[in-house]
């Protein structure tokens, strides 16, 4: 049972207990060394992921990781009054959640809203805690806007389903122990109609994660291959064929996600990419530019507003209303204001943007966020597929033609 009101002085208790826990086991951001920002930010390499499982474990322990989840599954039923008071508290603290955005951004919601009770009693707390990371297996080789063109096969073979096929771009699979999956269970009928989704064990025999490098030099996706991959009955999740459904609240869950920042973790109060820059601008001099203020201003005006409309997008979640458009608008608006920002920090920094000495970890940051922004606006959907969505379900503009659409799958020529 979730509470709605609460009262001015339980919020402030809550915040003092906030206040406290952060103090206590939180590193703040201006205190950890140049040289050890990667290792507690990055959420790539071993010794992250042992930070960032611990980090959370002590979180969920102090009733402090799923606030406004029921609380039947290991959330705590607060209101998004709470979850405002934790994001100002937590501002300006180093939170090692990277490895939980696709978990508990994308998939915990899936298993709230489609899976079965029993899935939800066994999964949902252990993702709280941190202690199961979760991938989402959408994209493949052809199908990646068009993700109802996916060609992984699932074949029910008594009470198991036998999956085969590649995912790409799978972000986290190399340290996942449970994957969403969809696939197609019947090429007989239009491509919508015919997936499925079912949870995977990532370790199950027959799945092979292949790292994939990018241009910034980290390796957080990968290329997964599915060989006669066997998963029980109890792990499909809503209907057989009917896995379009979810699928669509997964990718909305994901815009949301991405773009109101947090990954479910109600990370932030909105001007950390301001702070930053106003920070560089400083120790470059430029803050005293009008045209360098003008920038930031427009900066901080956009942060704040996604900001705002996450918190927005959350209390309507909350209030049992499915995402919407909305999430499309945050997560076009996030890519660009991503770009914005490693640009602005690009002409900041000038030649060191390009060429940094050693112990320049600071430009080196820089750059290395401007080659991860364009991955930023791809990952959950481009800007142009965000640009269709709101164009059809928000200003009412014609459809895209799809010839294909009402084909049965089995006729569409695929690559
Ligand atoms: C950092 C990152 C992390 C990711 N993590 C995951 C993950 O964890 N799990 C997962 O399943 N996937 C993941 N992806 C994959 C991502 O969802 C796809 O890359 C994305 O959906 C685009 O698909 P694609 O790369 O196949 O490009 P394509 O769909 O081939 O698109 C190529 C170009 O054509 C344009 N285009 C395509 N269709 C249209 C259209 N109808 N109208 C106008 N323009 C169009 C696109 O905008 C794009 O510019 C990730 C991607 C990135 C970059």
């Amino acid at each position: 049972m979730t509470t709605s009101i609460e009262t001015p002085a339980e919020l402030e208790e809550f915040r003092i207990k906030v206040r406290d826990w952060f103090a206590t086991n939180a590193t703040r951001e201006d205190a950890v060394a140049t040289d050890k920002k990667d290792e507690v930010e990055e959420g790539e390499t071993e010794d992250f992921l042992v930070v960032a499982r611990k980090f959370q474990n002590t979180l969920y322990d102090a009733g402090l990781s799923g606030l406004s989840w029921p609380k039947e599954y290991g959330g705590q039923s607060l209101t998004m009054n709470h979850q405002r008071v934790f994001n100002e508290e937590a501002s300006g603290y180093v939170m090692p959640s990277t490895p939980f955005m696709v978990t508990l951004g994308m998939c915990a919601p899936t298993i709230l809203q489609y899976g079965t009770e029993e899935q939800r009693k066994r999964h949902i707390g252990p993702m709280l805690r941190g202690d199961e990371i979760w991938c989402q297996l959408f994209s493949e080789p052809g199908a990646g806007s068009d993700v109802a063109g996916l060609t992984t096969k699932a074949v029910k073979d008594g009470d198991e389903w036998v999956i085969n096929g590649q995912k790409v771009w799978t972000s986290g699979a190399h340290y996942a122990s449970f994957g969403l999956i969809v696939t197609r269970t019947n090429p007989d009928v239009p491509k919508h109609k015919g997936i499925t989704m079912f949870i995977v064990d990532m370790k199950a025999p027959g799945v092979t994660v292949r790292p994939l490098r990018q241009m910034s030099g980290a390796s957080g996706f990968n290329e997964v291959f599915f060989d006669n991959v066997r998963v029980p009955a109890t792990s499909l999740v809503g209907v057989v064929d009917q896995g379009w459904t979810a699928a669509i609240g997964t990718l909305m869950n994901e815009r949301v996600s991405i773009g109101a920042g947090g990954g479910g973790l109600g990370r932030g109060t909105g001007t950390v990419q301001f702070d930053r820059l106003a920070e560089l601008a400083t120790s470059t001099g430029a803050i005293t530019d009008p045209v360098t203020r003008n920038e930031l201003a427009t900066i901080w005006v956009k942060e704040r507003t996604l900001a705002i409309l996450g918190d927005r997008m959350r209390a309507s979640l909350k209030s049992g209303k499915a995402p919407g458009p909305e999430g499309s608008i945050a997560k076009l608006a996030g890519s660009e204001l991503g770009k914005q920002v490693a640009d602005m920090a690009m002409d900041l920094l000038a030649e060191s943007g390009q060429a940094w000495t050693n112990d320049d970890e600071e430009s080196l940051r820089w750059a290395t966020n401007l080659l991860a922004s364009p991955g930023g606006a791809i990952a959950g959907g481009t800007p142009e597929i965000m640009r269709n969505i709101l164009g059809e379900r928000t200003l009412g503009l014609p459809k895209e033609p799809q010839l294909d659409r009402d084909m049965p799958f089995k006729e569409i020529r695929t690559n």
